[in-house]
């Protein structure tokens, strides 16, 4: 069976054993060691989530990059965000990791987030390595590998504990739900360090997770945190997808959205970095309000959806901060540029010390109100996702007679269609085959009209 579909665009992924086995995965790893070998680069680490085949695989990538005689530092069982920290973190002399995890997946899915050079390894390299894949029988497999256990979560809880030491004592009482993914491991300590007054869910890893999904971008995924901070008259809390890399906020009324945790992240920043003004970035699905916001503060920036594009453009622009709707929410201010959740989660809270819950949500429901509809997917077939999107663009440029008047299309990642009152977007999704849809206008009626006109052309 082909394996072509788990060289995805942002990361190696598949069902465990079916997809990826053990043959595809040593030679993946064979080919992660050539490929640092000539880059003159001679360690890498390695973490992973709480999925049962995790460990499995932590020992097949050793044996692929063992073959190229490269050292293996041994993360343990750790938030992705650690695997990101431990290449920025001086303690190991690395620019490389390997997160293993199945991220928001169910739990027959495993897979590879992979940083080489100190930068993301995605989109057309993953190509490149699946074409440069040696077979497995054909593998020099004779060297074992050195595999070095180290203490990087314990220097990743540390750093948050000194850099958060403002939340010392914090007046709310919270709530925090790990969905049995790995972010308790990483935020509990820093939560009892700093003196915080927290009940948790779902903290104890659990590949099987037994009690919800864990990708807290799905609403239905909030149900028990929900019913808890109601019953315990808690006003904040924080839930946490299975490796911790995407965030949700939730107050007493109210669940934020990434482009509305981007609203209030700006706002922070701006104050803290003030006379200086923050470059903060936004994907296409991101609403018209937080481009508008963000450049009343300094200036916004729309670009493609994806972990791996936004760190990039990211450290290009050395911008503050991107912001993904599903609650990826990179820092750059004061931090390294990656996603993690629960950095962003410890900030959220920082957003409570000089300003009521309350007063937050005030800063969210005074923003100006249009309409819009969720993220929508239609179903398409793989190899015409992105022909579908260019067609539907060449249609855009001659419209039909009765298509409201288009003020720009914006082309960096599917279409972005701008109308007077408001805006479509149609993109191919890079990881499933579907095509992407979300629309927001000023009324109701102008959200109707924007969705039929651009679902009618895309049909016809
Ligand atoms: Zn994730």
């Amino acid at each position: 069976m082909s394996k072509d579909h788990i060289f995805r665009e942002y990361d190696i992924r598949g069902i465990f054993l079916t997809d990826l086995d053990k043959s595809t995965v040593v030679s993946i790893a064979y080919e992660i060691g050539r490929l640092l070998k000539d880059q003159g680069e001679d360690s890498i680490c390695i973490g992973y989530d709480a999925r049962t085949h995790s460990i499995t695989l932590f020992e097949w990538l050793s044996l692929g990059l063992g073959a190229n005689q490269i050292q293996i530092y041994d993360l343990g069982l750790i938030p992705t965000p650690v695997a990101y920290f431990a290449t920025f973190d001086t303690s190991l002399q690395t620019r490389n990791s390997i997160m293993i995890t199945g991220s928001h997946n169910p739990k027959e899915y495993n897979g590879f987030k992979i940083t080489l050079f100190g930068k993301p390894f995605y989109g057309k390299e993953i190509q490149k390595l699946k074409k440069s894949l040696i077979p497995f029988e054909n593998l020099p497999l004779m060297q074992t590998a050195t595999i070095q256990k180290t203490t990087i979560l314990q220097s990743y809880i540390d750093f948050l504990t000194q850099h958060f030491q403002s939340l010392k004592n914090f007046p709310h009482k919270i709530a925090i739900d790990c969905g049995n993914g790995v972010a308790g491991i990483g935020i509990i300590p820093v939560l009892e360090n700093l003196n915080i007054d927290f009940v948790a869910l779902y903290e104890k890893p659990d590949g099987e997770f037994p009690n919800h999904h864990p990708d807290p971008s799905e609403e239905k995924n909030l149900a028990d945190l929900k019913q808890l901070m109601k019953n315990q008259n808690i006003p904040i809390a924080l839930a946490f997808d299975g490796d911790a890399d995407r965030i949700a906020l939730l107050t007493s009324h109210h669940s934020y959205k990434g482009d509305e945790l981007a609203i209030l992240f700006a706002r922070q920043i701006a104050r803290e970095i003030a006379p200086q003004t923050p470059i903060i970035i936004g994907e296409v699905k991101c609403s018209q309000v937080m481009y508008d916001e963000c450049n009343k503060l300094g200036k916004s920036v729309m670009y493609k959806t994806g972990h791996s594009n936004l760190k990039v453009k990211l450290k290009e622009l050395n911008a503050s901060l991107a912001a993904e709707m599903s609650g990826h929410i990179f820092f750059n201010d004061r931090y390294y540029g990656y996603d993690d959740a629960i950095y962003a989660g410890l900030r959220a809270l920082e957003l409570f010390l000089h300003s009521s819950v309350q007063a937050v949500e005030e800063e969210i429901f005074s923003l100006p109100q249009l309409f819009s509809t969720a993220e929508e997917k239609i179903p398409t077939q793989e190899e015409k996702k992105f022909a579908v999107i260019e067609e539907l663009i060449c249609k855009l440029n001659h419209p039909p007679k009765d298509f409201p008047p288009i003020l720009d299309l914006i082309t960096i990642d599917g279409v972005r269609i701008i109308f007077e009152e408001g805006w479509g977007l149609v993109r191919a999704s890079n990881t499933t085959p579907v095509l992407v849809t979300r629309f927001e206008a000023k009324s109701k009626e102008k959200l109707q009209e924007y969705k039929e006109q651009i679902l009618t052309l895309l049909n016809t």
